[in-house]
């Protein structure tokens, strides 16, 4: 049986996108378990006895890296973000570091506040969005490394409805932008037409990017506001996804509990 779901699997992987299309929903999208498969190599994560043989966690969270991580718009990268307030090799009975940093430095999410002022000053805060829309069956999909993701872009990836989750991998992880420390405005992500062509045309409620804004630079504005006017739409950027297959996964994203922020780090993993 094993062998059977893998073979069913390998082959799934090998329809273009394009087929997916006359699935509505997706099969496989209801039922994230039939994903599991043999391991091609060992876990990058920890796993314990507690984690199903076969099981692959796939961590899509970029490393927090002292002078090694973009923020933009600056160039010198995230700098100094974390002190060893209390250190015990001067002398102190313990070690107690403290963290300073902007909320939507490396993997992070947005939440509605971060573009309306009306929803900042209502409380739509990180604390504020929902777990059910964070973790479940995602998507990971290639868009075409030549434009932004447009209108034109969104319709050609033939997204089923009934998916909710979808991880955008773009240039940008070819690119290894998010390993650079200059924040590079020349970034690819959303144009304006092609988030409310999403917001129009499918189901998706999670949006993920690789690249610290969700929106291309020309329109970093008006493609935020789109998605997050309806306060329905979640937004993950800086997704770490160099080396990940494009295909259906149990996404998993936690962020911290920062009652007020309109952003915050987010630890994310794929389980296959
Ligand atoms: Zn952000």
């Amino acid at each position: 049986m094993a062998n059977l779901s893998s073979l069913f699997l390998f082959l799934l992987f090998l329809l273009p996108l394009k087929n997916l299309a006359s699935l509505s929903p997706h099969p496989a999208y209801d039922e994230p378990t039939t994903c599991t498969v043999n391991p091609i190599r060992p876990t990058t994560s920890t796993t314990s006895d507690s984690v199903p043989r076969g099981t692959q966690i796939l961590d899509i969270t970029h490393p927090y890296r002292v002078g090694g991580m973009p923020t933009c718009p600056s160039s010198d990268g995230l700098g100094q973000f974390l002190w060893l307030h209390e250190s015990m090799a001067n002398g102190s009975v313990h070690n107690m570091s403290e963290l300073r940093m902007v909320v939507h430095s490396g993997t992070h999410v947005d939440a509605p506040g971060h573009m309306y002022q009306e929803y900042f000053e209502g409380g739509y805060d990180v604390d504020s969005l929902d777990l059910q829309v964070l973790n479940g069956p995602a998507l990971l999909v290639d868009v075409p490394r030549d434009k932004n993701i447009t209108a034109e872009v969104m319709e050609s990836l033939h997204i089923p409805r009934g998916v909710q989750r979808v991880i955008f991998r773009t240039l940008n992880t070819d690119r290894k932008l998010m390993w650079k420390r200059e924040c590079d405005s020349s970034f690819v992500g959303f144009m304006k037409d092609g988030a409310q062509w999403l917001v129009d045309n499918t189901d998706i409620k999670l949006v993920g990017v690789d690249y610290l804004s969700v929106a291309a630079f020309d329109d970093l504005i008006p493609a935020h506001l789109v998605f997050l006017k309806s306060r329905e739409i979640i937004i993950v950027e800086a997704l770490k996804l160099d080396g990940v297959e494009p295909g259906i996964y149990s996404l998993h994203c936690l962020p911290l509990r920062l009652v007020g922020a309109e952003g915050s780090p987010i630890r994310c993993i794929l389980i296959k």
